[in-house]
């Protein structure tokens, strides 16, 4: 389906929970959050009916995130019953990795496709301190469980913090070399535990290119992708730039989001949502509240003007 902008909007992004087994402090209060009630959370059955009707409206392209998804009871059969969905063509998961190495094989088995894994920090204390005591070992054996099973192609999603991981820009762009795996620099966002950060913390990607130059462009994007995607001469895998705050990525924007408590988003950075829980009750069928959705997604983001207005939700509800 076509939103009012005329772009196509074929992928739906589905947080299916808010816990967490870490505590990025970018993202997460270190005394974790509330527990929400079980019946305020999206049922597996409901999750499974949302991306149904999707797919009827033109999304073919589905990334359960978190929270870590990977916390949530009943995720590998979540992926089983997705995967069983006319038009679904792409499943994904955006993970921290850490508890990959045990479900990997049952998700390929389910249908998963490929895995995004976020890694900040290639340094065993730097990463336990920045997601405040994980292990970075746990991640590094996720990553080759995903290889293993062919999750792929694997990508690393790495949020660029001055002043913590500039240093660090090198030997992740190493890990492409010999390897079909790319890595992602991400822009820091100003949302939730970020918002307060200082100044200094928000480096933009740029200086990935200004440090290293060799890094080639490569003219073929993947369509409806934020990366814009580089790639040493001769390296197996590329380097993508996400750059939502020097340069946001609205006009080829192409998703929609759901967090698990059963709010629509249809953009990540504006406080609009739809509960569909409350549309239900007023016996609205789910397919008039999605193409509703879909037709009220802002034309683009305020994050870099005056209007904008702080985003009330946390990274880890929205689930990035
Ligand atoms: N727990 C999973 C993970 O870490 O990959 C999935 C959820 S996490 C919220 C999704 C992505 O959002 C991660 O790559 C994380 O690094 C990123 N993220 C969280 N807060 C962010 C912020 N303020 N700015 C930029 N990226 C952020
Ligand atoms: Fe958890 Fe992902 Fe947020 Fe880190 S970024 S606290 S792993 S939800």
């Amino acid at each position: 389906m076509f939103d009012k902008q005329g772009r196509k909007i074929n992928y739906i992004r589905i947080s299916v929970t808010d816990l967490c087994n870490l505590r990025c402090r970018y993202c997460m209060p270190e005394e974790g959050i509330f527990k929400k009630n079980h019946q305020d959370i999206l049922r597996i059955e409901e999750i499974e009916e949302i991306v149904r009707v999707g797919a009827k409206l033109g999304i073919n392209k589905v990334r359960i995130t978190g929270g870590e998804p990977l916390v949530r009871k009943g995720i590998v059969k979540l992926v089983e019953k997705i995967s069983d969905i006319d038009g679904i063509n792409d499943i994904a998961l955006t993970t921290n990795g850490t508890l990959l190495k045990k479900y990997a094989r049952d998700l390929k088995e389910a249908g998963l496709k490929r895995v995004n894994i976020s890694i900040d920090s290639l340094n065993k204390n730097k990463y336990e301190a920045v997601t405040r005591g994980g292990d970075l070992q746990r991640v590094l054996e996720g990553i080759e469980a995903a290889k293993k099973e062919g999750l792929t192609p694997i990508k690393l999603n790495v949020v660029l913090i001055g002043g913590f991981n500039d240093d660090e820009i090198g030997d992740f762009i190493k890990l492409t070399i010999d390897d079909e795996i790319d890595v992602r620099f991400i822009e820091l966002m100003p949302i939730g535990q970020a918002s307060t950060w200082a100044k200094e913390r928000f480096t933009p990607n740029t200086i990935v290119l200004e440090k290293y130059p060799k890094l080639v462009p490569i003219c073929k994007e993947d369509k409806g992708s934020p990366a814009k995607y580089y790639r040493l001469p001769k390296a197996k895998g590329r380097i993508g730039l996400i750059n939502p705050i020097s340069s946001h990525f609205c006009r080829n924007c192409n998703r929609i989001r759901v967090t698990s408590d059963g709010k629509i988003k249809p953009c990540l950075h504006s406080n609009l949502e739809i509960d569909i829980r409350e549309f239900r009750k007023l016996e609205m069928n789910l397919f008039d509240i999605f193409k509703n959705a879909i037709e009220s997604k802002p034309r683009k983001h305020n994050i870099n003007n005056h209007e904008y207005e702080p985003i009330i939700r946390e990274m880890y509800q929205i689930g990035g």
